[in-house]
């Protein structure tokens, strides 16, 4: 029997542990959603995702996952046929290359080695050659969560610009939203998906277009069959603060909660503890003597570590060993890399010390699973940790004696 005393770690890169606080705002009997107290929240939640975004424009949530924000965001600019640029960064790219397709788009997809993002050089040769601009679209995964690879977006905004290209520019911040520095307004992104499980700390179940000006003129000529995604009912409602259907009330709730809680820790020192997380699990994972996916120390991801497994020795029955001995979820390896990677989630609500317990369950896991490495990750990350966190104690008192 498994044990399952104390709380499961859940350190998959999405769904990520929600916090009690979010549990129960989310524990609150559903209110009516046509009444003047929805309307207050809906503002409240619809007003505070752009400071997440760092966009002043609108933002729409719709009842879904991840996958039903990336349909929204290519219904409501495209139309059938439309040349679209993307990048094969990792699995999700993949998934959304296909959906694209399959919506009857023309998909120019530039292949990759699922170790590095999207390089910059390349969009801006790609659009170079497009004289026509017959690219409509340029579609890039910000964090790529099935390799821990996360592209430079500032430096794909700069290539887009120095070819001149008036392409539309689309990223999918799902699982770098709230955990990785994401600009919409200063990048000129016109369409930003996100979703509610990975960096914002909820359940499962809201997916998020934010949208630019232009992205919205575009939706004026886009002739892809949309309903339920369209933009045009669902802003139209928000104005007022309601949805053209009923919302995921309850999300919501949790939702409001989930940017209280952003708020108090303040977004940048959110995205620093992420940052912080992530170089202790690359400090453990390099004394372990194993390798990382990524391999390009300007893409690294803060929010999930993507580890190699040594040849001959296959990711999941460790991930196995881990769960059924420690009760602790990593991720598995997604598509090509399936066996060949494990994957560390290290994102939303986390702290030291829950990270020193995933990286102790690794740890012993590795021994238990007969993978070859060296023992110390641990030591490793807690000595990096106990370093910055005598650095933020200094700078503190620094800050209080000035
Ligand atoms: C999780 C994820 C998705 C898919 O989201 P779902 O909620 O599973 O539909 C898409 N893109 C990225 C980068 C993700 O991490």
């Amino acid at each position: 029997m498994p044990d399952t005393s104390g709380r499961h770690f859940l350190q998959i890169p999405g769904p990520t542990n929600v916090p009690e606080r979010i549990l129960r705002a989310m524990a609150a009997p559903t209110i009516d959603h046509r009444g003047p107290g929805f309307a207050r929240l809906a503002r409240e939640v619809l007003d505070g995702l752009k400071a997440v975004f760092k966009t002043a424009g609108a933002v729409v949530v719709y009842p879904s996952s991840g996958t039903g924000a990336w349909e929204a965001a290519l219904v409501n600019v495209l139309s059938p046929g439309d040349k679209v640029l993307m990048f094969e960064t990792g699995h999700f790219a993949l998934l959304w290359r296909e959906m694209a397709a399959s919506l009857g788009l023309d998909v120019d997809f530039a292949p990759g080695d699922w170790r590095s993002g999207v390089d910059p050089a390349l969009v801006e040769s790609r659009l170079e050659k497009d004289r026509g601009h017959a690219i409509k679209a340029v579609a890039v995964v910000h964090n790529e969560t099935s390799t821990g690879v996360a592209s430079r977006i500032g430096e794909i905004r700069r290539a887009i610009d120095r070819a001149g290209h008036p392409a539309l520019l689309l990223v999918d911040t799902i699982s770098s939203l709230a955990s990785i520095d994401f600009r919409m307004d200063e990048w000129g992104v016109d369409v930003t998906v996100g979703c509610s499980q990975k960096g914002l700390m909820l359940p499962p179940g809201l997916g998020l277009n934010a949208l630019s000006e232009k992205a919205i003129a575009a939706g004026v000529e886009a002739r892809l069959p949309r309903s339920y995604w369209d933009w045009r009912p669902m802003l139209e409602n928000n104005e007022k603060g309601y949805f053209p259907y009923t919302p995921a009330t309850n999300l919501l709730f949790g939702l409001g909660e989930a940017l209280r809680m952003l708020n108090e820790e303040g977004l940048e020192r959110v995205f620093a503890r992420h940052d912080r997380h992530a170089e202790a699990t690359r400090q453990a994972v390099r004394a372990w003597g194993l390798g990382l996916l990524c391999v390009n120390p300007a893409e690294y991801s803060s929010a999930l570590t993507a580890v190699l497994m040594p040849d001959g020795h296959d990711a999941d029955a460790f991930r196995k060993v881990v769960l059924e001995r420690f009760n602790m979820s990593l991720g598995t390896g997604l598509g090509r890399v399936k066996g060949r990677v494990f994957r560390i989630g290290h994102l939303g609500d986390f702290n030291d010390l829950s990270l020193a317990g995933t990286l102790c369950g690794i740890e012993m896991g590795l021994a238990l699973a007969g993978v070859p490495h060296q023992a110390g990750g641990v030591d490793a990350a807690l000595a990096y940790l106990t370093e910055e966190a005598r650095g933020g104690a200094d700078a503190r008192r620094a800050g209080a004696a000035g």
